[in-house]
């Protein structure tokens, strides 16, 4: 199917208009995703850009050139920075207005002076630059989806290298001034691979957004909000499908938490809650999974632990809550937690069995006092004496038999 230069410049304006508003929609639904912004404006100024290079195509006006492909290396600068801002968060506006700047200068210049050849040697030399350098940006962050970004990598490698035939031809032939645009295989060459990898780029693009968003969601259905810690809901499917053999739990409930709240105010409790979260993520090994069950109950499981180094770790997370101060409308207090520890040998197959435990064992430390950690090995259950660590360093764990099922 044969087509002339000129349809597959209008070809180029359509899709690009096409994708822009496909951006444009996509920012709509969720705007937090500036970079679509900068993507919409990128492509639309190289659109407009290719626009204008028809009307100098048919009036060769140094003017409508040098605005053309101003406006077409102000959609390339657009398009660098909306791949920054997809890995970093912050639009290079510094960067950006360099890149315009001095590419368009340099192009202009010999524009203007009638060396119309020459300003496109530039441009094409110019667009290269730019492009390698987006794709060297996207590169740096392809830990979030390897093939999705060696695949966009792979697509402005390819639309930059697109650009340094036309350079060479024009270089080659010395043709410095010019009574047409050029005209060879190079440009139809140029023109196809834009057009071709605009679709594929903006199609990436858009899956990579679409795969961020839905991990984002996925972030928020797990995590709790007040302590960034995982939710009950989390917990159980994490339980499910990565442990794997024994595995030690801990129950955690801060002590009459109630009246700190009634005392001290709701945001008071907030903040034990928010510090208690992080003790206990600052505390959990890089195996554990701490998670918030609800309310002012925390639990920690960890994969491996037997049942008395569970109840230390307990009580070292139980140590540092006792030690922090905290104010609220009542003035300065402590808040302490208690703590029930149980164990299995399959944590995933049992978890209801540990839960249970678990449990009853941090009624086990409520009923004897608070403030101290319990241990519950399913047939028999002890009160770990661990107070004792801190009081007067004697034995760190001294088991005290309260039942025998
Ligand atoms: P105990 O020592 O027996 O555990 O007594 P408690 O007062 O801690 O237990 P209770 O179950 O009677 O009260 C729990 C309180 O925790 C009541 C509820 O208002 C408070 N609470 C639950 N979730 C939050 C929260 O997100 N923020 C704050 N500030 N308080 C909360
Ligand atoms: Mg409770
Ligand atoms: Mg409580």
């Amino acid at each position: 199917m044969p087509l002339d230069y000129h349809s597959l410049l209008t070809a180029f304006v359509l899709s690009g208009c096409g994708l822009a508003i496909t951006f444009f929609v996509s920012w709509l639904v969720s705007r937090t995703e500036r970079f679509l912004i900068a993507w919409k404006l990128g492509v639309s100024f190289m659109a407009l850009g290719v626009l204008f290079y028809s009307w100098y195509a048919q009036t060769m006006s140094p003017v409508l050139g040098a605005a053309g492909y101003t406006i077409l290396l102000t959609g390339l600068a657009f398009v660098f920075g909306a791949g920054r801002e997809f890995r970093t968060g912050v639009l290079p506006w510094r960067s950006m207005c360099i890149i315009a700047v001095t590419s368009s200068t340099a192009m202009a210049v010999p524009m203007l002076a009638g060396y119309n050849g020459a300003s496109i040697i530039v441009l094409n030399i110019a667009a290269t630059l730019i492009l390698l350098v987006t794709a060297w940006d996207y590169w740096r962050g392809r830990a979030e989806a390897r093939l999705a970004i060696a695949l966009l990598t792979a697509l402005y490698i390819l639309t930059g290298l697109s650009f340094v035939p036309c350079a060479i031809v024009l270089l080659y032939a010395g043709e410095w001034r010019l009574s047409q645009i050029p005209s060879n295989w190079a440009e139809d060459l140029n023109i196809v691979v834009c057009l071709t990898t605009l679709a594929g780029i903006g199609a990436l693009s858009l899956a990579l957004n679409q795969a961020r968003l839905a991990r984002g969601h996925k972030r928020d259905a797990e995590t709790d909000p007040l302590t960034g810690l995982l939710n009950r809901r989390a917990l159980l499917s994490h339980i499910a499908d990565d442990i794997e053999g024994p595995a030690a739990l801990v129950i955690f409930d801060a002590d009459h938490f109630k009246i700190i709240n009634d005392v001290h105010g709701h945001l008071a409790g907030d903040e034990v809650l928010r510090t208690f979260g992080e003790i206990l993520k600052l505390s959990s090994p890089s195996q554990g999974l701490a998670a918030r069950l609800g309310g002012e109950e925390f639990a920690l499981l960890v994969p491996g632990a037997s049942l008395v180094t569970a109840a230390l770790l307990a009580d070292v997370v139980r140590t540092r809550l006792a030690k922090r101060q905290f104010t609220g409308n009542g003035g300065s207090f402590n808040c302490t937690v208690s703590a029930g520890v149980s164990c299995s040998e399959d944590a995933a197959a049992d978890f209801e069995t540990l839960l249970r435990d678990a449990d009853n064992a941090l009624y086990a430390a409520k009923r004897n006092g608070r403030d101290r950690v319990a241990v519950n090995s399913g047939k028999i259950e002890f009160l770990a004496h661990t107070r004792s660590v801190r009081d007067d360093q004697r034995s760190p764990i001294d088991l005290v038999r309260l039942k025998t099922g």
